[in-house]
């Protein structure tokens, strides 16, 4: 198999906030597999917070090629290989939606068929920023009306998340939930929890730092079910997530691709865990992996390409708030416009 690779930057259309940072653009690495006539594609993006970068991601690449061998359905085999590298979940992760590209093609099916799954998963919601409430409820209201949730970001270390959640649901209808990306200790989060619980939020994602010991604590008290984010990132996580969590939330940058994100979801249903599936920004290409994924899940958040100014990749299509792949081989999408770069 021959492997090649490229960064690509993506210009989000919106600055985006969460508690930790702002970006007006992420750097992605996008893959290219050949193998026996057919070409298949992947998308990496790295996460800073992880120690992940394009640079690291680009290195690991590198000198990943000869680690595929060159049988593309040998997939067990060759995640062994790859698991023999610590790190670089992205960059893994691109090389398995790769595979399964060239896998789907080489077969003719789409990858969801492959994986004997439905292509139609829950609805994906959209991310309102972290940001005053006001602003927040401002763009809540102006939210494309195909979607049918709402995921608000809070954190903002300033006594006024709850105020975040009152302004967005005094505007609108739509189910809510918060993903406060590690920033409440463990009494206002018991706090925050319950009057957002009155306010009708659905659940709230990550509210400790990972790893937090009152993790468990707060799984008993809190008033709604917490999803981990920053806690769970490949099937060895998923154990320990259940004595703090009531779900996870899957994204194949952590995991390193969709063979293992099926196991997390297989192992969050034994533990009796609900199972999200979210995402980073990403291009119709990322997302086009995930999606193979969604029906799996209960809850899903990949509007990635849909934050984008332009989304050079086409294939996955946004229908009555649903991130739906095509039924084309492989993961069927392909570039649309020329390299953003
Ligand atoms: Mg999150």
């Amino acid at each position: 198999m021959e492997l090649s690779h490229r960064t690509v930057t993506l210009r989000l259309a919106q600055p985006f906030t969460i508690s930790r940072e702002t970006s007006t653009e992420e750097e992605v690495v996008w893959v290219e597999l050949r193998h026996d006539g057919a070409t298949g594609y992947g998308e990496a993006a790295p996460q800073p917070h992880y120690g992940e970068s394009a640079e690291s991601a680009s290195a690991f690449l590198e000198e990943a090629g000869h680690l595929l061998g060159e049988d593309p359905f040998a997939l067990e085999e060759i995640g062994r290989r790859l698991a023999e590298r610590p790190g670089e979940m992205a960059a893994k992760s691109a090389l398995d939606a790769a595979l399964h590209d060239v896998c789907g093609k080489v077969v003719g099916l789409p990858v969801w068929r492959l994986l004997g799954l439905e292509p139609v998963g829950p609805p994906t919601s959209w991310t309102v920023w972290l940001g005053d409430p006001d602003d927040m409820a401002r763009r809540a209201e102006d939210v494309d009306p195909r979607f049918r949730r709402l995921k608000l970001k809070l954190g903002g270390r300033d006594g006024l998340d709850v105020e975040r959640v009152r302004a967005v649901s005094g505007i609108t209808d739509l189910p809510l939930m918060v993903d406060v990306n590690e920033y409440w200790e463990i009494e206002e989060a018991i706090e925050n929890i319950s009057a957002l619980a009155e306010l009708g939020v659905e659940y709230v994602e990550q509210p400790l730092r990972a790893g937090s010991p009152d993790g468990p604590r707060l799984k008993r008290e809190s008033a709604l079910p917490i999803y981990v984010d920053e806690d769970c990132h490949t099937l060895a996580d998923v154990a320990a997530c259940a004595e703090r969590a009531h779900g996870i939330n899957i994204k194949l940058a952590k995991s390193g691709g969709i063979r293992e994100a099926v196991r997390m979801a297989t192992a969050a249903r034994a533990l009796r865990l609900g199972v999200m599936l979210g995402c980073m920004v990403e291009s119709g290409l990322g997302i086009a992996a995930g999606c193979q994924v969604a029906s799996l899940c209960d809850h899903v958040d990949l509007d990635g390409n849909l934050l984008l100014a332009q989304d050079p990749w086409r294939g996955v299509e946004f229908r009555n708030g649903v991130q739906v792949p095509s039924e084309a081989p492989g993961l069927g999408v392909y570039e649309a416009v020329p390299d953003p770069r």
